[in-house]
């Protein structure tokens, strides 16, 4: 069982307004086709459609005045778009894509994703498909909405799925020592053990991890502990994603208990 998200920043351009990536999502859809790998779940980020959307409408944090019911609806419909083109090119390069929208049925308490109707996902990849689901607009039962991230969506999957290996698609090599984007010197970390303690993950890997990959590794390292091996790697490489999807030895992070 695999489970591969494909980031945000991979699959749109993140500094243009709801523009998907499609040159990256045709050639990954490629790649999964011909890496060939099933099962497989795909999870997939908001880059620049769910997120300014969400911020706009300050979705995240909840419910503060009903005006934001437009915006919890717009930032999910942001993200069906988004969705729709990944899921028609995968199917286009032959995988066998279902979309599901995970605001249908899932409900997060106090941002936290705690429950999951695992057997419907399970009921679609034993029918030989793959689901594709993404980071949405859900209802939650303390703040009324909430945004529920690609990347806590896959630690759940990976736990509940019982996934050998979850791979990590960014657009950078894996976790460096520091922001690749702002420190030139940073280097690449090519396994970070996770302590079985729960302690400050910047501390555990002795880096500077900050913003998106902050969270990405906090989630992973859920994967990590339900018995998942995680790899980090560069989605925007062409051949990367397929080579770690059929298990090859490729440039990126290993997450290890
Ligand atoms: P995605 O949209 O692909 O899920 P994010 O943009 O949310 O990913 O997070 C990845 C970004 O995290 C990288 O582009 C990088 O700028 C940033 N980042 C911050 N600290 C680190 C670090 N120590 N190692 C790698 N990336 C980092």
């Amino acid at each position: 069982m695999l489970i591969l998200k494909l980031g945000g920043s991979v699959v749109t351009h993140k500094d243009k307004y709801m523009s998907a990536h499609t040159g990256n999502i045709q050639r990954l859809a490629m790649e999964i086709a011909e890496a060939d790998t099933y099962p497989i779940v795909i999870v997939h980020g908001g880059g620049s459609f769910g997120h300014p959307v969400a911020k706009k409408h300050g979705i995240a944090d909840g419910l503060v005045d009903k005006s934001q019911f437009f915006g919890f609806s717009e930032t999910h419909q942001a993200m069906v778009k988004l969705n729709q083109v990944i899921v028609d090119l995968l199917l286009k390069a032959g995988v066998p894509a279902f979309a599901i929208s995970p605001s249908s049925m899932i409900r997060t308490d106090s941002k936290r994703l705690n429950e999951l109707d695992i057997g419907l996902i399970k009921g679609f990849i034993e029918l030989g498909l793959v689901p594709v689901l993404y980071g949405d607009a859900v209802l939650d039962s303390q703040q009324t909405f909430a945004i529920l991230s690609g990347d806590q969506l896959i630690a759940k999957l990976s736990n509940n799925l019982g996934a050998d290996r979850v791979i990590f698609g960014s657009d950078v090599d894996g976790i460096f020592t520091d922001n690749p984007k702002l420190s030139p010197d940073a280097m690449l970390i090519e396994t970070v053990s996770i302590s079985s303690h729960e302690a400050n993950v910047g501390a555990t890997t002795h880096t500077d991890v900050t913003g998106g990959m902050l969270g990405k590794l906090s989630e992973a390292t859920e994967a990590v502990r339900g018995g998942a091996d995680v790899l980090m790697v560069n989605a925007f490489v062409p051949g990367r994603v397929r080579s770690a999807l059929r298990g090859e030895k490729v440039i990126g992070t290993v997450l290890t208990l």
